[in-house]
C-alpha cells in the first residue's frame, strides 16, 4: 500500500485495511493537534488509489473492514467518495464496513439523503472529533464548529442510520474550565445520541499552538485529579442508552470501558476508586497518542 506520512486511525480500526484516499486534514487548525502540520491537504492521485485497491484485492482478503485515511476523509467531494465506495464494493466485496474521520462542517455540507447514499455504498461508520461541547473552548482551540453545529452534524449522521463514534478530549479546557467543559460536553453528547463515545486525554505536543500557550503561561494543564473529576462529571451528566463509553486510549491515565446506561454506576464507582487512590494510574511514560 502507498502511504504518505504517519497513518493515524482509531483504535477500533486496528485490523482494518487502511486505504489512504486523502493526505492530511483540510482543516488542520486545531490548536492541540500536531498530526498533519507538515502536510497540505490533498486528494490522493486516482492511479495510486487504484493500485492500492488492486493490492488489497490480492492480499487483504481476510480483513472485513476498511478505514479511509487521513484526517477527514469526508472532505472528499460527494461524487468522488461515491465513486470510491462503489469501487471498494466492486473490488473488495468481502469488506462489510467502510469508516472514516469526519468533521461537523463536512457532515453538514451533505443532506441526510447524501449521507444515506454513502451508507448504502458501505460507509457505515463515522468518527467525529467533538473534543468539547464548551463553546468558549471550541473557539479557543479553533475547532471550526460550535456546539450547535456539532449537535446538528451528529444528529444528521444518526438520522442517516450511520454508526456515530464521537471522541472527546479530557483536559482540553484547561484547569479553570475543566468542570464547565465536562458538563457542556455531556449536554452535547446527550443531544447527539452517538453510538460510541471515546474519551481521550490531552497530551501537549511540542509543535502545536496549545503547547506554545502553555509555555507562555496562557494555558494551565489540569492535573490527574482534575482530569478524573472531569471524567466523573462527564459520566454523571451523560444520559445515553445503548452507547458504548470508552476511556481506554493510550493517552488516558485510567481505563474504562462499558455500556451506557447499563454500566454507568459501576464506571463512576471505578473513577471514585481512582480518585481515592485505590486504583493505580498509568505512569506518565506509558501514555501515548
Ligand atoms: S483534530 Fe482533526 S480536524 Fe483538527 S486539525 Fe487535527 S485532524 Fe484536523
Amino acid at each position: 500500500m502507498n502511504y504518505e506520512g504517519d497513518i493515524i486511525r482509531p483504535p477500533s480500526e486496528a485490523f482494518s485495511i487502511i486505504l489512504q484516499a486523502t493526505v492530511g486534514c483540510s482543516h488542520n487548525r486545531c490548536t492541540f493537534c500536531g498530526a498533519y502540520r507538515d502536510r497540505s491537504f490533498r486528494l490522493k492521485e486516482e492511479e495510486t488509489v487504484e493500485a492500492d485497491l488492486a493490492f488489497a484485492a490480492e492480499y487483504c482478503r481476510r480483513q472485513k473492514t476498511l478505514f479511509l485515511a487521513d484526517g477527514n476523509g469526508l472532505a472528499m467531494p460527494q461524487a468522488r467518495l461515491v465513486s470510491l465506495l462503489a469501487r471498494i464494493r466492486e473490488r473488495l466485496p468481502w469488506v462489510r464496513r467502510v469508516s472514516l474521520y469526519a468533521n461537523a462542517r463536512d457532515i453538514l455540507r451533505r443532506s441526510v439523503d447524501e449521507l444515506r447514499q454513502l451508507k448504502g455504498l458501505g460507509m457505515s461508520r463515522l468518527y467525529m472529533g467533538l473534543e468539547t461541547g464548551h463553546d468558549p473552548t471550541l473557539a479557543a482551540i479553533a475547532k471550526g464548529s460550535d456546539s450547535r453545529e456539532m449537535i446538528a452534524a451528529g444528529q444528521r449522521v444518526r438520522e442517516a442510520g450511520i454508526f456515530l463514534s464521537v471522541s472527546v478530549l479530557l483536559g482540553i479546557a484547561g484547569r479553570r474550565d475543566s468542570q464547565a467543559h465536562a458538563r457542556a460536553t455531556a449536554a452535547v453528547l446527550n443531544a447527539m445520541r452517538p453510538n460510541q463515545v471515546a474519551a481521550l486525554t490531552l497530551m501537549l505536543l511540542v509543535n502545536t499552538p496549545l503547547a506554545d500557550a502553555w509555555r507562555q503561561g496562557n494555558f494551565e494543564m489540569p492535573d490527574r485529579h482534575d482530569l478524573l473529576r472531569e471524567l466523573r462529571s462527564l459520566l454523571v451528566d451523560l444520559d445515553l442508552e445503548r452507547a458504548q463509553f470508552q476511556a481506554n486510549h493510550a493517552s488516558n491515565y485510567f481505563e474504562l470501558d462499558g455500556r451506557l446506561s447499563r454500566d454507568k454506576i459501576q464506571m463512576i464507582a471505578l473513577v471514585d476508586q481512582a480518585l481515592a487512590g485505590t486504583v493505580a494510574l498509568k505512569p506518565e511514560y506509558r501514555r501515548a497518542l
